[in-house]
């Protein structure tokens, strides 16, 4: 079967080019070696900062689509029902800094497009953030900086698309790509040949070696990871805006920064590193992260972390993200190289490469595509009557699960009914927030492994934390030497 479209990789890349082609009325499948939406790649761990537009380098793609990307979030987020939230960001100066910088920032900003920047001076920054360390001297005030959940947008965007008619097949990872004839042949590990008229490179790490399969226009993916501390949620008041200090050549230096969800995050660090699936943690890392944290929050309370982890970036050789057609390959589209701002800019490659694929394959709108998306209700953020409301029509939503994070069985059961719903632990997790808290998950993981196993009809050692050998349990008690 020849299908019109197949997309390597669900990353947010490529579930918003699914969203943005399933407008169209085509036969669309995303495969993913991964086990769920948002698991494979960097979109599970970053910063989950909708970046206002000022850093990347003028002329570059990057820039365009960061741009372009953020303009698209509110409208977005309201048709998915994603939390969203444009507190703004502070690249903030300390003693010791160059100043101009901010200056220098400022207008590469302004040529890029990013509307509403402002150099602000000692006082003014302290106003807006009277937290911000004893040795800042200054900011950028970017009121369109923005923060979202990476991996709740993703899965809203691959809940949406496959309501409009795309299909998901995952734990299928991609061997090889070529074409033959008319026709790209896309391998996988399990020897199955998929077929389709056009095919789109949105695998993130792997997004290089799939694009010099096909073309001469070579790319190396070089990754760079970056470290992060968590800090609970009881300190979601102490920084309005995400806090950036100057960036350098390595990125955009260490943040910390508020999540929709309250929680802050110290990080992350800019490290080269040979294998890009190596995202450990590491104490040197770490401390780095604390160390310039500190600058911008003096009396950060590491008490309160409840965890570390790790994310890669897919450093692109090149410099720019790589999108679209190459000469010598017609009819397979690179989403490549999706480095930060890659989040930020996700929509807007979505609706652009939608478009030219479309366009390529001759291929006319639907009448009946539905933008919106029904999220799971969430029990922490409803009235008491709302709540009563919900346990009236299902007692499960009456039951807490995760206390940490207050999210009943009923939002459980729902993630796991939903379209491309949860079948891990980490699915769960990043549907409903259970596990998410200061424990950590410690307390609610043997309920959640139970109702996974009443949903999906499974015993509980077939239950993993991310699919494929990440077993929760290994055997019964009582059972060792039996067989
Ligand atoms: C530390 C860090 C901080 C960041 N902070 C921000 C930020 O604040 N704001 C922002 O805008 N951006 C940020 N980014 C960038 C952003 O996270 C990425 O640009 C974005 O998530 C890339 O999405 P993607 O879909 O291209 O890639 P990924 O999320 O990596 O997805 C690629 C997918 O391809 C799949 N895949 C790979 N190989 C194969 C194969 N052989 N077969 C089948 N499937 C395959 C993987 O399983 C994966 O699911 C940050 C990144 C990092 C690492």
């Amino acid at each position: 079967m020849v299908r019109d479209v197949i997309i390597v990789g669900a990353g947010v890349v490529g579930c918003a080019i699914a969203r943005e082609l399933s407008r169209w009325d085509l036969d669309i499948l995303v495969v993913d070696q991964a086990s769920d939406v948002a698991e494979g790649g960097c979109t599970k761990a970053n910063t989950a900062i909708v970046h206002g537009g000022y850093d990347a380098k003028e002329g570059t793609l990057k820039a365009k689509y960061n741009v372009e990307g953020n303009g698209m979030f509110d409208q977005l987020c309201v048709e998915l029902e994603v939390p969203f939230e444009r507190n703004g960001s502070l690249v903030v100066a300390f003693e010791g800094d160059d100043l101009s910088q901010l200056e220098v920032l400022r207008k590469r900003g302004e040529t890029n497009g990013v509307p509403g920047l402002k150099v602000l001076s000692e006082a003014e920054l302290r106003e807006k953030e009277p937290h911000v360390g004893s040795t800042a001297r200054g900011a950028l005030w970017v009121p369109t900086g923005a923060i979202v959940c990476p991996y709740e947008l993703t899965i809203a965007l691959a809940e949406n698309a496959v309501e409009n008619g795309a299909r998901f097949q995952l734990d299928t990872a991609v061997t090889g790509i070529r074409r033959e004839g008319e026709v790209w042949l896309v391998e996988t590990a399990a020897g199955e040949t998929l077929e389709a008229k056009a095919v789109v490179n949105a695998a993130g790490y792997q997004s290089g070696k799939f694009n010099n399969m096909v073309t001469a226009e070579k790319l190396d993916i070089l990754p760079r990871r970056g470290e992060y501390y968590m800090i609970d949620k009881s300190y979601a008041g102490v920084f309005h805006s995400a806090m950036f200090q100057l960036p350098s050549d390595k990125g955009k230096g260490i943040l910390v920064a508020r999540t929709v969800d309250g929680s802050i995050l110290i990080g992350p660090t800019a490290e080269d590193i040979d294998d890009p699936t190596d995202t450990r943690t590491t104490a040197e890392g770490l401390d780095k992260a604390l160390t310039f944290a500190r600058k911008t929050w003096e009396d950060m309370p590491t008490r309160s972390f409840i965890t570390t982890f790790a994310g890669v970036r897919p450093r692109p050789s090149t410099g720019d993200f790589k999108i679209g057609e190459p000469a010598d390959a017609p009819f397979f589209f690179n989403a490549a190289g999706i480095e930060s701002p890659g989040l930020t800019s996700a929509p807007a490659i979505g609706k652009d490469l939608a478009q030219r694929i479309a366009q390529r394959l001759n291929a006319g709108k639907k009448d009946n595509f539905n933008p919106n998306r029904k999220a799971i209700p969430k029990f922490r953020e409803l009235s008491n009557e709302e709540r009563a409301a919900l346990i009236a029509q299902d007692p499960a939503f009456g039951r807490i699960v995760c206390r940490c994070e207050t999210v009943t069985e009923g939002e459980i059961r729902a993630a796991i009914r939903r379209p491309l719903g949860a079948r891990t632990l980490d699915g769960v997790k990043r549907r409903t927030r259970a596990g998410m808290g200061r424990c950590q998950s410690g307390f609610c993981s043997p309920r959640v492994v139970a109702i996974l196993c009443e949903e999906l009809g499974l015993d509980p050692t077939d239950i993993t934390k991310f699919g494929g050998a990440s077993k929760l349990l290994v055997g019964r008690i009582g059972e060792e030497g039996k067989a």
